[in-house]
């Protein structure tokens, strides 16, 4: 594929998120800060229930897993895992069986993500919070020999799709967005994001670094610190440059030198008690935006690294960018199981 903005080869790709998703210039909240120009590229768009930024991963990680021969995709996240839901509607629509990894115990209620995990028909595995990670290698390792010993084959994916493949779904987005920003008479000086698993902002950031040198992108952080990001990041990149060398050497062109050293920007600043736990500044970040825009926030990654945004606007550490751009990466159905927070 190659468009207007690049040469960019890509491999290839099951066409499922509505792209290019729209760049909606925030006017309201724009007016209130008096300062740059807000925009939203909206990836909460990316389609009703699919919706936010891990179809763009999934596209091309399910390409993938097709032509290796899978019937069967495995992936692991939190119980309220957005990732998770579009994995397992995803799979659905493109004929893969799915079987979830969840972190933490099974709840009694059905609600949000995991009641749509469900009505798709995903198998789920729930697992102690506490020894999750050191021992989800072991878990996908068994799934996987179970699925083999059944005759079938199983393509496994990292937690929140973030890989050397799923990092072309965000490239893919920087290049729609630079496409955008310059129809809308602007070169974007800085993009931000929620970052949670880091590949949309090592997508971002090298999509960037080819497309739009002049950008600054900044993932605000969910979970992690900006040191672990740095290193997540920049190692996403440079698998990615490994793994794909015959399209990376395509793109060579414009490819820029060297990838790891590419500046990988991460604030952790705003991350609050912890993953998928938030104070009051955060709920009132949501109301504040829905009633000013009619946009709707989530209390886990995208009103957190809002609200980070307009905290770094207002300390005027952004002084010199006349534009920003929100990369809204969905997450609404997050917003359900968190209602006993609010307060009206
Ligand atoms: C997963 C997720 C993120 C973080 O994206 P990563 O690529 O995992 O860093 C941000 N926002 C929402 C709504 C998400 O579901």
């Amino acid at each position: 594929m190659s468009t207007a903005a690049s040469n960019i080869q890509y491999p290839d790709r099951l066409d499922f998120a509505l792209s290019p998703t729209p760049l909606q210039y925030l006017s309201n909240l724009s007016k209130e800060l008096d300062g740059p120009r807000l925009w939203v590229k909206r990836d909460d768009l990316t389609g009703s229930h699919l919706s936010g930024n891990k179809v763009r991963k999934l596209e091309f990680l399910f390409a993938q897993a097709r032509a290796l021969g899978a019937d069967t995709i495995i992936t692991c996240g939190g119980v309220q895992s957005n990732h998770c839901r579009a994995t397992a509607l995803l799979a659905v629509q493109a004929g893969f069986k799915c079987h979830l990894l969840l972190r933490g115990d099974e709840p009694e209620l059905n609600d949000g993500n995991l009641l749509l995990d469900r009505l798709a028909g995903a198998t789920i595995s729930f697992y102690p919070s506490h020894s999750f990670e050191s021992r989800l290698g072991e878990y996908f390792s068994h799934w996987q020999q179970h699925y083999f010993d059944l005759g079938r084959k199983a393509y496994a994916i990292p937690t929140g799709g973030s890989n050397a493949t799923g990092l072309w779904g965000y490239l893919r987005c920087a290049e729609e967005l630079t496409v955008q920003c310059a129809a809308a008479g602007f070169s974007a000086n800085h993009w931000v994001t929620a970052t949670g698993s880091g590949g949309t902002q090592a997508g971002l950031t090298l999509g960037a670094a080819i497309l739009s040198p002049a950008t600054c992108v900044t993932g605000m952080a969910v979970c992690d610190d900006s040191a672990y990001f740095a290193r997540k990041v920049g190692a996403d990149i440079v698998a990615w440059a490994e793994e794909f060398a015959e399209l990376s050497l395509q793109n060579t062109q414009s490819l820029p030198e060297p990838l790891n050293a590419l500046p990988v920007t991460t604030n952790d600043r705003y991350i609050g008690p912890g993953y998928a736990l938030a104070g009051p500044e955060i709920y009132q970040t949501i109301k504040r935006v829905a009633a000013t825009e009619g946009l709707l926030l989530d209390p886990v990654y995208t009103a957190k690294a809002f609200h980070g945004m307009l905290a770094e606007i207002d300390s005027g550490a952004w002084a010199n960018a006349d534009d920003i751009v929100f990369v809204h990466t969905g997450g609404v159905f997050g917003l359900f199981p968190h209602k006993q927070h609010f307060i009206f």
